[in-house]
């Protein structure tokens, strides 16, 4: 490698293994130096993204007051990136929600939880009267934890009878999982961390992994510092952080990505670098990929992509001739009207060259949220639990017999994804929603189309550790829960490995775990005892999701509170093998029909709007390293929010130039949707002519009023990452 990352790194991993970190002799930050010696330490996960950093929480006198690194945990070597190191602040922040409020005739009114809970059902089962049990509909998160996203599949699907529920995933990861299924069978990140410092290509395509994963940037850079040769390519239409890490960096033009996937595939093929073999005995459809990827040559994808064919060449002859390559991506890949076939296009370069099921190869999705696996895995949204098919009757016919329901009582397909719920709300289907530890007032694209969704509900409930919230505000009732560090459970990262999550603290006032709000509704429900049978902890539903995972492809059934209290597991985990789930389909055999993996014929489509005469620039949206999706957290760390006060505007010089605008300017940009006031311009090279980038965290400039809400078709994932805008000074 030729840059020395030292730098980087820096600022990207924290070493807080040293007690003099914590105690202020090296405090770099400044935020510790004041801390009080803890009495305890509480060993627990991240709550933030899905790298699922170990960590431990410091407390004192019942308060959390300070973090390190856990020196144990597989991830992360005792590091933590800037947000997880400060993670203690957002516990006792200002505006954690205390006591349940209902909305009355002047504002909310703080009410009893019997009085909440009694409100909630009488609500919802009063629209599901009048309009039907699908009338209601609920949006969770990937923060839960995986006994959470359990209790509230059952309770959602079998307590309210609806299957209109979102777990977030569709913001987020629904294009890696339908991807997944199509290509593989099934869900599921087939490699793991340990691949990625041991492949000896890294090929990373939409993922800006130094300010979205910091500590798999970590990770990456003990790759390269061990392994001089490893080859790290970066496609990404800005030069990113990431980009900077690259040896060979490549600025496509956006949108264009099935092209250069199609041309590395293309490449692989007229180049004689085809694992034969693995494609015989493992893959269908091999003949009609190669006849398809005939036209995708050297220099019309070159010509397309806007990229050099040298260096489109370098990358596939890296892909082509390492022994192990690592395929990996994230937003940039997943938030896209094509999404799902841009994850099958990569899938089919990992196939072609047999880099699957096997060290440093894999292709794989890199989750958003901590828990975003433990959603998709338990929680009736994407799949039923343990990835079964909606559609399968043997699957429904196990599940029943294993909840000793009737088969009847389980739905034949999925319900509405997130976009396809906002959907039915302004066009009268559903008239009551629950949204659980999110705020879709920042985070949904096209805020105008949702705002005028929300004010058609007759009833709105809000689930979350914080009120007010942009979404908590416009809420007929909210239910206060408690957060990370204030109760147990086990999160699942991105590489397939479940962690357990530690209570540390009490909540405050009288919020209560999103695990107890489930098991305190099926009571007013009167089916406590069959949904949830003898459970009263997070334990009791981590034992009986063990036995309805045993067999699945995330079987769990090797674990148990004891072995994870030791260290974390890795899926698929069973009783004869409880640690062999370093990866997925070592045996080549997938979960298909005829267990072997498909290629897909893929087109490029263009994105669902382009710049023109109107509005001249292609605005791209992402995230920094500072700040945690809508801000409710980091929002309230002092040390995150003075670093990254406000959002920005990235512009190329020769734009700002034209505008007429440098540096610090305040500008008003404007899309066919909506607009955004004051955002401050960087004019950087870091964009392409013609390209702009706003980061989505903030409210106050909300760049979703912007952006569109057209889906990919296949996963209903939104197309947040292009849109047409306009500047104005
Ligand atoms: Fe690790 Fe992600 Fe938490 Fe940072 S936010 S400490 S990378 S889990």
């Amino acid at each position: 490698m030729s840059i020395n990352f030292g730098k980087i790194m820096d600022t990207l991993g924290l070493d807080t293994r040293a007690d003099e970190f914590t105690y202020g002799k090296d405090d770099r930050f400044g935020i510790l130096s004041n801390a009080k010696i803890p009495e305890k330490w509480v060993k627990t996960t991240c709550g933030y993204c899905s790298v699922g950093c170990g960590m431990e929480i410091g407390v004192k006198d019942g308060k959390a007051i300070t973090v390190k690194g856990d020196p144990d945990h597989p991830v992360n070597d005792g590091k933590l990136c800037p947000k997880g190191l400060a993670e203690h602040y957002i516990i006792d922040a200002e505006g954690r929600a205390k006591y349940p409020l209902i909305r009355g005739w002047a504002g909310f009114n703080k009410a009893s939880w019997d009085d909440a809970l009694d409100t909630f059902v009488t609500k919802v089962k009063d629209v599901q009267e009048r309009y039907g049990p699908s009338s209601f509909a609920v949006l969770s998160t990937g923060q839960l934890v995986l006994e959470e996203f359990y209790a509230l599949g059952k309770l959602v699907q079998l307590g309210f009878s609806t299957n209109n529920y979102d777990g977030n995933t569709t913001l987020c990861m629904a294009s890696a999982v339908a991807g997944y299924k199509r290509s593989f069978g099934s869900d599921g990140p087939p490699g793991s961390y340990e691949d990625l410092e041991k492949a000896e290509t890294v090929f990373l395509i939409g993922a800006n992994i130094a300010d979205n994963h910091p500590i798999l940037a970590y990770r990456l850079f003990k790759n390269t510092s061990q392994n001089p040769n490893t080859k790290v390519i970066v496609v990404d239409p800005r030069a990113t952080k990431t980009a900077m890490m690259a040896d060979v960096f490549l600025p496509i033009k956006p949108r264009t990505d099935v092209y250069l996937l199609n041309g590395l595939a293309h490449l692989m093929i007229a180049e004689g670098w085809v694992d034969e073999e693995f494609v015989r005995k493992h893959t269908t459809g091999y003949d009609e990929l190669k006849e398809h990827l005939e036209r995708y040559t050297l220099p019309h994808v070159a010509k397309v992509t806007k990229l050099t064919e040298g260096k489109i060449y370098e990358t596939a002859r890296a892909i082509g001739t390492s022994k192990s390559t690592f395929f990996a991506w994230t937003m940039g890949v997943n938030h896209s009207t094509q999404g799902t076939e841009t994850v099958n296009a990569i899938n089919n370069l990992a196939l072609l060259t047999g880099n699957i099921g096997r060290e440093g190869a894999s292709p794989f999705s890199i989750t958003g949220q901590c828990n975003a696996m433990g959603s998709r895995e338990a929680s009736f949204t994407s799949s039923a639990p343990g990835y079964r098919k909606f559609e399968s009757k043997d699957h429904r016919k196990e599940l029943a017999a294993m909840w000793n329901i009737a088969e009847e009582e389980l739905p034949i397909k999925r319900g509405l994804a997130y976009p396809d719920i906002i959907k039915g709300i302004i066009d009268g289907e559903i008239k009551a929603l629950w949204i659980i530890a999110t705020n879709p007032l920042v985070s949904y694209p096209d805020q105008a189309r949702l705002k005028e969704a929300l004010s058609k509900l007759e009833f709105l409930c809000v689930q979350d550790c914080y009120h007010p919230t942009p979404t908590s505000e416009i809420a007929h009732l909210v239910l206060p829960a408690a957060m990370w560090g204030e109760k147990e459970g086990s999160y699942t990262n991105s590489e397939r490995r479940c962690s357990k999550a530690n209570k540390a603290v009490e909540p405050p006032g009288s919020a209560k775990s999103d695990f107890d709000i489930c098991l305190a509704l099926a009571e007013k429900l009167r089916i406590r005892e069959k949904l949830y049978p003898g459970w009263t902890t997070p334990e009791d539903a981590f034992n009986e999701w063990r036995q309805v995972s045993k067999g699945r492809l995330c079987d769990y059934s090797g674990m148990s509170y004891e072995r994870l209290a030791e260290g974390p597991i890795q899926w698929p985990s069973t009783e004869e093998d409880p640690y062999g789930g370093d990866r997925l389909y070592k045996d080549g055999k997938f979960q298909t029909e005829n267990a072997r993996a498909k290629f897909f014929c893929i087109r490029n489509e263009l994105p669902p709007e382009e710049p023109d005469s109107e509005y001249p620039f292609l605005l791209n949206t992402g995230r920094t390293v500072e700040h945690w999706h809508t801000r409710t957290k980091t929002g309230k760390v002092a040390i995150l929010e003075k670093s990254q006060p406000e959002a920005w505007i990235e512009i190329n010089p020769k734009d700002a130039k034209k505008l007429g605008v440098q540096n610090h300017d305040r500008v008003k940009v404007q899309s066919r949707r909506g607009q955004v006031d004051g955002l401050r311009v960087r004019a950087t090279s870091i964009v392409a002519p013609g390209q702009v980038f706003v980061p989505f965290h903030f409210f106050e400039t909300n760049v979703n009023n912007l952006t569109l809400d057209d889906a990919c078709p296949i996963s209903r994932e939104p197309n947040f990452k292009q849109c047409a805008v306009r500047i104005e000074r």
